[in-house]
């Protein structure tokens, strides 16, 4: 699916790893973020300190993964990267702490997925850089504090509800990525089609931020698949035209929706009157299971105003209505 916001193999490759951003300068948007990462980063570099444990929480695809390896490379660190389902085991954080030199990030994706045994090996390793690990059994049970090296980690989530308070408490900054405007967008798709060197033109670097779900990854991917289009067709620049047209047969609406937040929207506003609705309503209806639907989908359409959350349920908006073609019903009933 070209609008899934999750990395799929396409983003695993070599070619990703150049188009990933390496420094601030070239991270572009989340002003706020960078705004108080770099004073961090400033103030940590003047104390000769480590970076603050920092948890950044938003919807996939929005730079968390890039903004732990930026870190890294303007502390002049190392970095590890890793994800709350590899470390089930307590053996498996624990070889990763021990490892750890002076400053380096550690970055745990998932990080409300982590096992409670991990979790707690994680709270004296955040606080005091100290690993305990106990052996024996009843009266016999004995605690060893083994000292770790001063390290950074860097949680990652997309339900930042789901993370125990203790773990959210041992987290020195606590920042959220939001979506990303058509501009930065487009400047994101511009940068990548310049290290592509493929011909972009303004026009179609704004048809594709348009169609992206405010999301970076996406953008990237749908960049790509215009890019071929192009090139089979023997497009040359990628203009307007040519984007909206390549985008279009992969099902890409304007608004960047695809079939599930359509199928999504008019379950609600045909078969419940706009709603409210229920998530596993919704969730059967478009054979998708409910963490995807609160995860992926329903972020970004609310975010584009076209759902609304009540205690009942979900609901359709006018606008949603407007962009399917059905007609509003009375604005009070909503
Ligand atoms: P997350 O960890 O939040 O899922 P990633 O950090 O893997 O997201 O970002 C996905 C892709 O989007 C990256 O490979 C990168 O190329 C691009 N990207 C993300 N944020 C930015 C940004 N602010 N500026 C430019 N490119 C970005």
């Amino acid at each position: 699916n070209v609008l899934s916001p999750q990395t799929g193999s396409e983003e695993q490759g070599k070619l990703e790893n150049c188009i990933r951003p390496q420094k601030f300068i070239d991270y572009i948007g989340q002003e706020d973020l960078k705004d108080v990462l770099e004073i961090a980063i400033k103030a940590a570099r003047s104390r000769k300190d480590v970076l603050d444990h920092l948890l950044l929480y938003g919807p996939p695809g929005l730079g968390k993964t890039t903004m732990a390896m930026i870190l890294a490379s303007e502390m002049e660190v190392n970095y590890q990267i890793t994800s709350a389902p590899a470390l089930e085991r307590p053996r498996d954080i624990i070889g990763l702490l021990v490892n750890l030199k002076w400053g380096d990030i550690i970055f745990i994706d998932e990080i409300h997925r982590l096992s409670r045994m991990t979790e707690e090996i994680l709270y004296p390793a955040m606080e005091d850089y100290r690993l305990d690990i106990t052996t024996g059994k009843g009266s016999s049970t004995r605690v060893r504090s083994i000292p770790l090296a001063k390290f950074t980690l860097v949680g990652a989530t997309t339900k930042v509800g789901a993370i125990n308070s203790p773990l959210r408490d041992r987290f020195g900054l606590v920042q959220k990525l939001r979506f990303y405007e058509v501009n930065e967008l487009s400047k994101i798709v511009l940068r990548t089609a310049q290290l592509l060197k493929s011909p972009l033109s303004e026009d179609g670097a704004i048809e594709i931020a348009r169609r992206s779900r405010g999301t970076p990854r996406i953008a990237n991917r749908l960049l790509r698949r215009v890019r071929d289009y192009a090139e089979v067709k023997l497009l040359g620049e990628i203009n307007q035209d040519v984007a909206a047209e390549a985008l279009q047969l992969f099902q890409v609406d304007p608004c960047g929706l695809d079939w599930t937040d359509r199928r999504m929207l008019s379950v609600i506003i045909e078969q419940f009157n706009g709603g409210p609705v229920g998530l596993e309503t919704i969730a059967a209806a478009t054979s998708e299971d409910t963490q995807t639907i609160e995860e992926v989908y329903e972020p970004y359409l609310m975010q584009i105003g076209y759902l609304g959350r009540t205690s009942r349920g979900r609901i359709a908006t006018t606008a949603a209505y407007q962009h399917l073609g059905f007609k509003p019903p009375n604005e009070q009933m909503l």
